[in-house]
């Protein structure tokens, strides 16, 4: 379908925007789906999001929020959903008939389909490390929970970020570790990388697996063509570990399907990505 006057305008907005995949996953998507849409991505600093934000939503498009934005762009949104209400981030929008701004947070589903699909059997009763308290950290946490996780320890660079994510959406489940030195020698189900660590050419492991005794699996949520550094060190400890491509094909679905309120050509997307089935 080629743009045209009518053609609906969908952005990733967000600081860096070069790495991403939505645009490939997205506009595959709309192509399959035959919707009048078009997907791009626009640099945007933080004092501009909610101009843009709005300006979209008025003219009856919306988009994608991505880092640093996710947890800002929480506070302009008019008619949020439960799960931005409950991570205080949101990574999609688009207008209402009035012009309102309406938000959800589709990494939530997202995580939890990739967790769904990287547990080997069910994530209920597991014990997970968390690395991060960004956006990406919030819809993990919020994930993690609502799948049955039994306990999650949180690791962030910020401690009193992570403090803040733990008393926002952790209840009884989470806690604050503060030093990584205060978890060695234990062992985990689960290690979850939800810093940026990884996004950048050249970024150290953003976690020393030699440190637990055991980790049954790993997740980044970090994703590229090449393995990140974080699973390129779970591969040398030969831990089971899976990159953040799938969590991006699930939340790009999610977000799919609130923009045209049809179900996502899910396997279109994961083929844009590269990927087979489930990652
Ligand atoms: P964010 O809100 O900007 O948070 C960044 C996080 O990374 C914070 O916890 C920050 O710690 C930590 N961090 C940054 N630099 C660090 C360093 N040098 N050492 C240790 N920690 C560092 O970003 P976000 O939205 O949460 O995104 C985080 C990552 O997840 C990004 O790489 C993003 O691409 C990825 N992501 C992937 C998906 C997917 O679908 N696969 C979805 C969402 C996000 P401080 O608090 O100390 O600054």
């Amino acid at each position: 379908m080629s743009v045209t006057a009518s053609t609906r305008v969908l952005a990733l907005l967000g600081d860096p925007v070069e790495h991403s995949m939505s645009p490939v996953i997205q506009n595959a998507a709309f192509a399959e789906a035959g919707v009048d849409g078009v997907y791009v991505t626009v640099r945007c600093a933080g004092e501009d999001l909610a101009g843009f934000m709005k300006g979209l939503c008025r003219a009856g498009g919306g988009g994608n929020i991505t880092l640093p934005h996710k947890e800002k762009a929480a506070a302009f949104v008019d008619v949020a959903s439960p799960a931005v209400r409950r991570t205080g981030a949101c990574n999609t929008f688009w207008g209402g008939a009035d012009g309102s701004v309406h938000g959800d947070n589709t990494d939530v589903d997202g995580f939890r389909g990739a967790l769904r699909a990287f547990v080997e059997g069910s994530p209920r009763g597991l014990r997970a490390l968390l690395l991060g308290a960004g956006g990406a950290a919030r819809a993990a946490l919020m994930g993690l929970l609502e799948e049955g996780a039994d306990e999650v320890l949180i690791y962030n660079r910020t401690q009193e970020r992570a403090r803040a994510v733990a008393r926002r959406i952790g209840g009884s489940n989470a806690r604050v570790v503060h030093l990584l030195e205060d978890v060695r020698g234990e062992g985990f189900d689960l290690v979850v990388n939800a810093t940026r660590v990884g996004l950048a050419g050249g970024d150290p492991s953003p976690f020393d697996f030699a440190l637990l005794e055991r980790v049954g699996g790993a997740m980044d949520l970090v994703y590229g063509s090449e393995p990140t550094p974080f699973i390129v060190s779970a591969d040398q400890m030969g831990i089971r570990a899976t990159d953040g491509g799938e969590m991006l094909v699930q939340q790009g679905a999610a977000s799919f399907e609130r923009w045209w309120e049809m179900p996502a050509p899910i396997a279109t997307m994961r083929a844009a990505l590269g990927r087979g089935p489930e990652g």
